[in-house]
């Protein structure tokens, strides 16, 4: 039988059906006034999303277009930044910082492990020239969170330029880009926003916009300038032409969260990661992560000795239709990640923790099948 496939992956992720047909509907011009206000408001919302007062560009691109916008607009080569990195995707930062000729310093924690705000002030104290600091907000391939606001606090003291990634937290998670301090906030719509993938975004602070205007961006199109400019025009636009499609999902699935409103949203994903973690436990699957830095857009798990995570992963894809995602970069053959995000509830979580718990029965880790399926059933009942 053909089963639509449920993507469990940390994105993209699972779509409502009504945001995936919104982008089906007839093209709007960019340069109109019949795209404007979408293009605007979807704008309006991710600021009121990031928690900031201050700017926001879309970028047709995806997350890793707009890391390379927050290199490109805000610095030189050969300028110093220290890259932190807790995983796969600090580590791509360091390696753009690299493209665009900038003197990196890369601060590495052991995967699983969260950034700690003594080592990066440490590193700023012995490389007292450098102008910014990368930081992952959700760690992807780690499952690790970090903690901004106490980083943010420390470089606001010192003026150092603070950059986050946001790719797969900001939207899924609180996030308070003003209040933590944060000069260069990135995300994309295909994670903690329910979209399509294909729009970038990016936030700056009053500090990072005038840093971008003084400085010559390395680069065309994604010189922020240009965005700027459109965007203050009497229609605003996008410098070229947008992802308008995936633009229209966009906007509805921005206007579905701040309907249900942004707190719930990020309760609904809590309840459904803690569910998701009760019942691990009583499968006796441990988690990588380290418990203080724990995220809810994603669990990584510790494949049980003898099983490659690629069996468990395929075995779930195959027999059942759910897919959720296998490890990456160093913890490739570990680990497996199931994500707790998108536009899923207690029965897709129901669903993968009992297909989990019959492909680890097959695949011989499980005697007594059941324990963790009954462990998130009375979770639910606990915290409906
Ligand atoms: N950063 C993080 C934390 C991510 O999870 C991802 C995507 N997995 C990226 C950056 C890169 O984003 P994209 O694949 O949209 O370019």
């Amino acid at each position: 039988m053909d089963l639509d496939l449920l993507l469990m992956t940390p994105g993209p992720v699972n779509i409502d059906t009504e945001v995936l047909l919104a982008g089906a509907q007839k093209l709007k011009h960019h340069r109109t006034t019949d795209f404007a206000p979408i293009y605007a408001d979807c704008v309006s919302i991710l600021k009121r999303m990031f928690k900031t007062e201050h700017h926001l560009f879309l970028t047709t691109s995806s997350g890793t277009g707009a890391m390379e916008t927050a290199i490109a607009n805000h610095f030189n080569p050969g300028d110093e930044i220290l890259t932190v990195e807790t995983g796969a995707f600090g580590e791509r930062f360091t390696q753009i910082a690299k493209a665009f000729r900038l003197k990196v310093i890369p601060l590495k924690y052991p995967w699983g492990h969260r950034a700690k705000p003594e080592d990066i002030e440490k590193a700023l104290d012995k490389n007292p020239n450098i102008k910014g600091v990368t930081v992952t907000f959700n760690e992807t391939s780690t499952g690790v969170c970090n903690d901004l606001k106490p980083i943010g606090e420390l470089l606001k003291k010192r003026n150092i330029l603070f950059i986050t990634d946001g790719v797969s937290g900001i939207g899924a998670l609180p996030f308070e880009m003003d209040a933590w301090h944060v000069d260069v906030a990135i995300s994309a719509s295909q994670k903690g926003f329910l979209s399509p993938p294909g729009v970038g975004m990016i936030a700056l602070s009053e500090k990072a916009f005038a840093k971008m205007q003084s400085i010559e961006c390395h680069g065309y199109y994604f010189d922020l300038k240009y965005y700027k400019k459109n965007q203050d025009l009497v229609i605003p636009s996008y410098p070229w032409t947008p992802a308008i499609s995936v633009m229209f999902s966009l906007h509805l699935a921005l206007q579905k969260i701040e309907k249900m409103g942004i707190e719930v949203f990020h309760a609904h994903f809590h309840k459904l990661a803690e569910g998701l973690r009760t019942a691990l436990k009583q499968i006796g699957l441990s988690i990588f992560t380290q418990p203080n830095a724990l995220s809810d857009v994603l669990t990584v798990i510790n494949s049980p000795e003898g099983i490659h995570p690629s069996k468990i992963v395929q075995e779930i894809r195959n027999s059942y239709g759910v897919l959720i995602a296998g490890g990456q970069g160093e913890i490739t053959d570990k680990v497996f990640r199931i994500t707790t995000i998108g536009a899923i509830g207690e029965r897709e979580i129901i669903s993968t923790v009992g297909l989990l718990e019959i492909a680890l029965t097959k695949l011989g880790f499980i005697k007594d099948v059941g324990k963790g399926s009954t462990a998130l059933l009375k979770y639910f009942c606990n915290h409906s």
